[in-house]
């Protein structure tokens, strides 16, 4: 059975196609969705999951949450002593993942479609397959995410014909693609999107506030506020209030003392004024790729967390004079999506009618000297894969020798709009041999092909030699190398993970945790009570006590805690 995988910035969902029809798998504890989020615990095991986002408030440096952002990256994200890459902490929420999937299915799972955003280049999606490796998943596909929402909303809605854009706003990352749906062929017509906007940018606007407004606060103590986890906690539910109400109460302890500030949702949308411009220009980037007017789609479908925001539908509904789509659930399209996939790939029989064709939404090139009016230009892009080109696809370009007797041309490979190579993202370089003739008078094929997952493939042909040299791209420094991987797996593999059907406690003391550095005086010392109760009982290692007294500790906390959970 091949799994569909949402490997989400802030949530991450796994789910699978059976008869006739898509299925989210829930967790261990009983959720669709998964956190992606990591944390050590206090015995040294491995935290994934709701557990692990628990203590993001009160054992920050422990956990790691949005590590998306630096996938394909060699960023160091640090969890106490241990040092992990966005790919490994990655990985560790897949493998929960797949394990949630195997005991939900009662078989082994080792083959996956994982989306990815549809701006993801080409180090972030290698970056992916990466980590589908370190969890021990084959990647049998990578996915662009609207076209996974493209792929599910089609199926669901089932019209003849219809042209529809993908709003995916979520916690990390901005994806809009502009899909077609015929007689079951889905297809995409453009993509585009900012890989660094998300709905934590909108936390991160109420954060800023909070330490501006809050009184008599030193510099650092400012500066620690900003470092602090439960300010997080209490930003993310602010936002999630003014989702639903027109204003919002926002508690803190800094020091001795209770910060308690109200901010009303005019003057939060007012502070998101520079983030909702942020969102315009993929938006007709899409749109003008895709040579469509707004008035012409038929459906605008609202996808992400992210886009519950009652500004981001006001933005949508103004920009495109009509209402969004509200039969979509946003937070499971996309990994319904991935599972169709997943079966397309199976060749499941129900799914016979259906075709997918999607895009690339970026241009590849490689950086040349140009001669305009008998002068000469370094550093000029030239693309030889234009933006939206459907995949895949494979396109030749011809390039000469700009010196007499010159031996070795070098192709520098990269992504990107910019007219400057310099300005557009190095993917490698590849080192072209040829024989020492006049300028101009020798010429080198260069072969792009991009494949289905919108990985490149160069290859580099010069016929006075007859010599092809092949994809031996010189990698870019941040992609894993085969060392790298098989190093990482053997970490992952000493890592103690925290046993999945003992999830619920964890998550439970995590929470009592942070409910207990929240709360002040009578029911600081009942959670203190409760707490200690309930790991006295864990010691004493009876199941059947164990489980009658979770249901009890969690109904408590229950009562005491208002706040979000998912
Ligand atoms: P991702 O795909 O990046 O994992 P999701 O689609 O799960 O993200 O969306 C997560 C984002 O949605 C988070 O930033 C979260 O705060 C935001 N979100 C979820 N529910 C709401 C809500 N009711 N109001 C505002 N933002 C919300
Ligand atoms: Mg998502």
């Amino acid at each position: 059975m091949i799994v569909g995988i949402d490997l989400g910035t802030t949530n991450s969902l796994i789910s699978v196609f059976r008869n006739g029809q898509t299925e989210l798998i829930p967790n261990a504890l009983g959720h669709l969705l998964t956190p992606s989020a990591i944390s050590l615990a206090d015995d040294g095991m491995i935290l994934v999951g709701l557990p692990a986002r628990e203590r993001q408030a009160t054992h920050s440096h422990l956990t790691a949450t949005a590590f998306k952002r630096w996938m394909g990256t060699d960023h160091n994200i640090k969890l106490g002593k241990q040092s992990m890459r966005a790919e490994e902490l990655s990985a560790l929420v897949l493998k929960a993942l797949k394990a949630d999937a195997e005991a939900w299915l009662g078989e082994s799972v080792t083959e996956a479609v994982i989306t990815v955003p549809a701006y993801f280049n080409d180090v972030q999606r290698k970056a992916t397959q990466a980590a589908g490796r370190l969890a021990g998943l084959k990647v049998e596909r990578l996915l662009n995410e609207p076209t996974a929402a493209g792929l599910a909303y089609g199926l669901q809605e089932r019209t003849d014909h219809a042209t529809f854009l993908v709003f995916d706003l979520g916690g990390g990352t901005f994806d809009v693609s502009v899909l077609e749906y015929f007689d079951g062929v889905v297809q995409v017509r453009a993509s585009a999107g900012d890989t660094r906007l998300g709905g934590e940018d909108f936390v991160q606007v109420l954060r800023d506030w909070f330490i501006e407004a809050a009184p008599d606060l030193n510099a650092k103590e400012k500066a620690g506020l900003a470092e602090d986890g439960a300010l997080w906690h209490a930003a993310e539910q602010a936002k999630r209030d003014l989702t639903e109400h027109e204003m919002t109460t926002m508690r803190l302890q800094c020091l001795d003392r209770s910060v308690v500030l109200e901010l009303t949702r005019a003057e939060y949308e007012r502070r998101c004024a520079g983030l909702l411009q942020r969102l315009r220009r993929p938006l007709e980037r899409a749109l003008m790729d895709a040579k469509l007017e707004p008035s012409s789609l038929t459906e605008i479908v609202l996808v992400g967390g992210a886009s519950r925001m009652p500004m981001i539908r006001q933005m949508v509904t103004r920009l495109f004079a009509r209402l969004p789509l509200r039969t979509i659930n946003p937070d499971e399209t996309v990994a319904r999506g991935a599972a169709i996939q997943a079966a397309l790939k199976a060749r499941d029989a129900a799914l016979d009618e259906l075709v997918l064709t999607d895009v690339m939404p970026y241009s590849l090139g490689v950086v040349v000297t140009e001669e305009v009016d008998g002068r000469r230009y370094d550093d000029r892009f030239s693309p030889i894969i234009e933006r939206n080109t459907a995949v895949p696809v494979s396109r030749v370009q011809t390039y000469s020798t700009v010196q007499d007797g010159q031996t070795l041309i070098i192709l520098d490979v990269r992504q990107g709009e910019s007219p400057l190579g310099s300005e557009n993202l190095l993917l490698g370089t590849l080192e072209v041999s040829i024989p020492p003739k006049p300028r101009g008078h020798i010429g080198v094929n260069v072969r792009f092909s991009y494949d289905v997952n919108g990985l490149l493939e160069v290859e580099a042909h010069v016929p006075a030699t007859g010599k092809t040299i092949q994809s031996v791209i010189q990698r870019n420094a941040d992609v894993m190398t085969e060392i790298e991987i098989k190093i990482a797996l053997e970490k992952i593999k000493a890592l103690k993970i925290h046993p999945r059907d003992k999830q619920e406690n964890a998550y439970l003391i995590a929470r009592a945790k942070r409910l207990y550095e929240d709360r002040l005086g009578r029911e600081r010392q009942d959670i203190s009570h409760a707490l200690t109760r309930f790991e006295a009982l864990l010691d004493s290692q009876d199941e059947v006590l164990i489980r009658q007294h979770n249901r009890e500790f969690k109904s408590y906390l229950d009562s005491i805690d208002k706040s979000f959970v998912l």
